[in-house]
């Protein structure tokens, strides 16, 4: 019965808190669509989706392949991005290039975004550029896991 009343007491002292900050927050909000200006801020600062924070140029954003003049993919199946990837989400299948020079080309290039931790590495190990973190797409979010599935395809697209 003691245990129970503890309980109970938290919860009211917790509901007491959030309902503290609610309306504090609220009230610094409200003063500030009004323009009534403040040393604290409300809780709100950017109206997302309405208002967009400007992505710094060295962000690592959605992936994607770079192309040759030719139109083909600039990777040549090294294997090192997929070596180097902390999480294992990059799987390349290579084959032969018809071009003597390139040798080899990826018929298969899947990244499981769904598993990928954006720490660029993979960018930073391609010895041929072919690879870049540079689209300033964040906004890739999808209902189920399979979307996060980037073939070829969608990498060049
Ligand atoms: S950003 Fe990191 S985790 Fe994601 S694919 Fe590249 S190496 Fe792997
Ligand atoms: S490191 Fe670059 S060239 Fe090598 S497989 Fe990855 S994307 Fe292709």
């Amino acid at each position: 019965m003691i245990k129970a009343l503890g309980y109970f007491i938290e919860i009211i002292r917790g509901s007491i808190i959030t309902a503290r900050h609610f309306v504090v927050n609220m009230f610094f909000h409200i003063l500030k669509v009004l323009r009534i200006k403040t040393k604290r801020k409300g809780a709100v600062t950017i109206q997302y989706p309405e208002q967009r924070r400007e992505i710094a140029s060295r962000h690592r954003s959605l992936h994607r392949l770079m192309t040759r003049k030719d139109g083909k993919p600039r990777c040549v199946a090294c294997m090192l991005c997929a070596t180097v990837c902390p999480s294992e989400c990059i799987y390349i299948e290579a084959e032969e290039d018809p071009d003597p020079e390139i040798q080899k080309c990826p018929a298969k290039f899947i990244i499981d975004l769904s598993r990928c931790c954006f720490c660029g590495f993979c960018v930073e190990a391609c010895p041929e550029d072919a690879i870049r973190m540079d689209t300033e797409n964040i906004e890739f979010a999808e209902y189920n896991r399979q979307e996060l599935i980037y073939d070829l395809d969608k990498l060049l697209g």
